[in-house]
């Protein structure tokens, strides 16, 4: 069994202030740690689930978060970022599921601890109406590739709002948010069990899990944080203006509109 295992930093258990997420202080250290210790958790339920191939993600800021010295060495770590990075950077048809860890909720959601949508230029991305954040677009497209998404450890916002779209998703809460820095954390001895139970059990039951698709054509529009983003985002050919802050794109497959995605992300980030 080959499974890839996908970490944000924003969902990890105790972590609820930016500090803990990048920086130079003890703070981040220790967030450092704690991203390590989810994720050795999850490496460790997949140990167990029988996983003979494991692939690690750093998927948080400059993707150098995770200690590799304290990381499970069972696991093989897939550390930094190039432009065409994703989230779940070289996943492909030969894994069998993604676990995702760490992850937080889209943009705006109340009381999600840390809530946004990949960088701060983003207002809301939606598809075909849908708005949705950074654990969907995980999931999409671990499914262009038929990978099931089956398993994911974030506060409890995280977790609802991908519960909306794979339903009775495998699921641990490793803290309840109660506004955007601050929440209720559940002590690291008590989420490392319950993750490491959690993924096990996600896995030994992998055929009751499908891929999650969306059905094309896929209409993707991003609202973002200033209009001139969407001014210079708009002269790429088939992009179409929508508003004065939001544009969309049609596109036939996943894979086109993960591209334009990136695009998309790095011309609004140009303008910052
Ligand atoms: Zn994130």
């Amino acid at each position: 069994m080959k499974v890839y295992i996908s970490a944000d930093i924003e969902g990890i258990t105790g972590i609820v202030h930016d500090d803990q997420t990048f920086g130079t202080s003890n703070e981040y250290a220790l967030g450092r740690k704690l991203m390590t210790n989810d994720v050795n958790s999850a490496i460790e339920g997949a140990l167990k689930a029988g996983a003979d191939e494991i692939y690690v993600k750093d998927a948080h800021g400059n993707g150098r978060n995770i200690l590799l010295n304290e990381l499970k060495k069972e696991a093989f770590l897939i550390a930094g970022w190039d432009i065409m990075s994703s989230m779940v950077q070289g996943i492909d048809e030969t894994f069998d599921a993604l676990i995702l860890i760490g992850y937080h909720s889209k943009i705006g959601t109340e009381n999600g601890i840390l809530a946004h949508t990949m960088t701060g230029c983003i207002k809301q991305l939606s598809i075909n109406n849908n708005p949705i954040g950074e654990p969907e677009l995980s999931a999409l497209t671990a499914g262009y590739y038929n990978v099931p998404t089956v398993f994911i450890a974030g506060d409890q916002t995280a977790v609802k709002e991908l519960s909306a779209f794979i339903n009775d998703i495998p699921h641990v809460i490793t803290k309840y948010g109660m506004g955007i820095n601050t929440g209720k954390l559940i002590h690291p001895d008590l989420t490392k069990e319950a993750i490491s139970e959690g993924v096990s059990k996600a896995l030994s039951n992998l055929s009751k899990f499908k891929p999650f698709k969306i059905s094309p054509p896929l209409n993707m529009s991003l609202k973002l944080s200033l209009p001139k983003m969407a001014d210079l985002i708009s002269l790429v050919p088939n992009v179409k203006r929508v508003d004065i802050d939001e544009v969309s794109y049609l596109a036939d497959d996943v894979l086109s509109m993960l591209k334009m995605f990136r695009v998309m992300l790095g011309l609004a980030w140009s303008l910052r």
